[in-house]
């Protein structure tokens, strides 16, 4: 029997556990180097440590909730061959389906969207319509962003490539020369709460395409907009993967172990330098998967490795911003929304989740101190804008307290008025916020794992899941994907690729990874078909046109 190929995989994220369960299903021998104690990266969940008092466990924390929209494919792939629990059940089966997304504004009642089922582009026009129109925004102005989004939704892929990725998502929509709310609604909100970026900054390609998978989730037959954990997510989900790894597929993880620098002799990586316990050890295989977070990776970048790979070249130029999150422990459980609530007035762009109801087999009596009846679970997306309240940065805060203090009010500012009183303070145990943020000293708050954000232009210096170094692969959310999102999916998906390379280089006889692409409505799709003719033509897309483009005449989809 031939010897198995050696694979060590640096970084224990989603990325890398992905590529370790592909691989080793693959029958290479695959050990998994994770600088911290525990693995998940930024997926992982943390228990709050010494908070379970009389005998109760710790409280269960989350470095940010998890949100699997309807349209992820891979990681849900990957979680369907986690075994968990009785009856040959497994990880995907820990995903339940959310029904509604609450749009909580300070002193306004709260629409509340739910599905609808559109075919043709006049219903998606109509349906587009009916999910913004109850926004306090002037009915022409939602009307040209529904026909903005009309003009992405029926745009072909060499469109999105070529003109959207060179164009904000802000000046797409032209947020500029519209009213407040649309600004704030449409331009900001929608953005940051849906796909963490800011629609100043962002590529028009990166944000238009979730945003539009995002609604058909909402808006097609047959498929979800939003699916949770019903649990916290180490418990079921990354534990669980974490034992499938070692016990089933024989995967070594060895936690602690932090990357120090990349050797290479000549074009190839020779060994991989890793401290452990104070020392640096010269790990060598025959492939090494890269899944580290793109801003370690940037500090890895030498120049014998630009001159081996220059696809890596332009790594430095990618950005990260702050994403993190905050947990309420609430005595009295509060589940506002059976799904996602999104805080379109608050400076901090917030977004929640109420997780009791979604955690169904959990009793949470058995937490904490007893007392503790429902967990709110916020991430706190923009922490530059001063607070609503105090009008400082989040990233400015002096103390933990004072982030926890502005988050709370920004908070109860949506949720209390009008109606009844939803968040009270008397109603608050506990709360916990994300350790990844330190605060050494009052100047200088200190993010352990920001996201990487798809900026105007920044697709051309991502590099793709394999490198000019015949043995240096990459399996992390900044790498060249379909996804196009920092993401889970985008992690797993980028793993698979990295896999599929090394299948291609080794010459190892297994069938190579799955990859999905997105599912786009029949009737979208052969817009888009028209719309390749026109841009190979030099024109622009028929909605671009400020007219009704296809909607008119356009036959129901079968
Ligand atoms: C608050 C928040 C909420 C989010 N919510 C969602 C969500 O709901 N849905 C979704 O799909 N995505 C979400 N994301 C994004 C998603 O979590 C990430 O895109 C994804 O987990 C990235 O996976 P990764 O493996 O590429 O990177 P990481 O998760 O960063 O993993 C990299 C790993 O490398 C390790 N590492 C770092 N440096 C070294 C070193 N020198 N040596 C060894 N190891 C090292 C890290 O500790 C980490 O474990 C969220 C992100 C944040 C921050």
């Amino acid at each position: 029997m031939p010897a198995k190929h050696s694979v060590a995989i640096l970084g224990g994220g989603v990325g890398g556990l992905s590529a370790a369960h592909e691989l080793a299903e693959r029958g290479f021998e695959v050990t998994v180097y994770e600088r911290n104690a525990v693995f998940g990266g930024k997926a992982r969940s943390l228990s709050v440590a010494a908070s379970g008092v009389g005998g109760r466990k710790d409280l269960p924390g989350e470095h940010g909730f998890r949100f699997f929209p309807g349209f992820y494919k891979h990681v849900t792939d990957t979680m369907s061959r986690i075994p968990f629990g009785t009856h040959s059940g497994n990880c995907r089966d820990s995903l339940v389906q959310a029904t509604r997304i609450l749009l909580a504004r300070q002193g306004k009642l709260d629409p509340v969207w739910v599905g609808r089922f559109p075919e043709t582009i006049d219903d998606f026009r109509t349906a587009f319509l009916a999910l913004f129109d109850n926004l306090d925004i002037p009915h022409h102005e939602v009307m040209y962003f529904v026909t903005r989004l009309l003009t992405l939704a029926t745009s072909c892929e060499e469109r999105y490539e070529r003109e959207y990725e060179q164009v904000a998502f802000w000046d797409f929509i032209e947020a500029d020369t519209r009213s407040e709310n649309y600004r704030k609604y449409l331009g900001q909100g929608l953005t940051r709460s849906l796909v963490a970026m800011r629609a100043e900054e962002s590529s028009t390609r990166t944000v238009g395409r979730i945003l539009l998978q995002l609604f058909y989730g909402i808006l097609v037959p047959g498929r979800v907009f939003d699916r949770l954990l019903n649990g916290p997510t180490n418990d079921v989900w990354i534990d669980p993967w974490r034992t499938h790894l070692t016990e089933q597929l024989g995967v070594t993880l060895v936690s602690s172990a932090t990357v120090r620098a990349f050797n290479l002799t000549g074009d190839r990586i020779r060994s991989v330098s890793v401290e452990r316990n104070g020392y640096v050890e010269e790990v060598t295989a025959d492939f090494h998967v890269a899944a580290l977070p793109v801003e370690i990776m940037q500090g890895l970048i030498t120049s014998d490795l630009i001159r081996a790979a220059p696809s890596l070249a332009r790594l430095g130029e990618l950005r990260t911003e702050w994403m993190n999150g905050i947990q309420f422990y609430l005595e009295t459980d509060e589940p506002l929304t059976d799904g996602h609530a999104i805080y379109l007035d608050s400076s901090w762009a917030l977004t929640s989740i109420s997780q009791r109801q979604f955690w169904r087999g959990y009793d949470l009596s058995e937490y904490g101190d007893g007392r503790v009846s429902g967990v709110l679970s916020v991430d706190i997306s923009n922490w530059t804008a001063p607070g609503n309240f105090n009008g400082r940065p989040a990233m400015a805060a002096t103390s933990r307290e004072e982030i926890k203090d502005e988050v709370w009010e920004q908070l109860k500012a949506a949720l209390n008025s009008p109606g009844p009183m939803q968040l009270e303070d008397r109603n608050l145990v506990d709360w916990f916020l994300d350790p990844d943020i330190q605060l050494p000293n009052p100047s200088t708050v200190t993010n352990l794992e920001p996201l990487l954000i798809n900026r105007v232009g920044s697709f051309a210096a991502r590099p793709e899941a394999y490198t000019e170094i015949g043995n240096l692969f990459l399996a992390a959310d900044y790498v060249r994907t379909h996804t196009d999102l920092a993401t889970m999916e985008a992690a797993n998906e980028a793993a698979r690729r990295a896999t599929n390379a090394i299948l291609a280089v080794s010459g190892v006889a297994a069938p190579p990874c799955n990859l999905w692409e997105f599912d786009i409505p029949l009737a979208m799709r052969n817009a888009q078909r028209l719309d390749q003719v026109r841009f190979r033509m030099g024109l622009p897309n028929l909605f671009a046109l400020g007219g009704r483009g296809l909607a008119h005449d356009d036959p129901p989809a079968n």
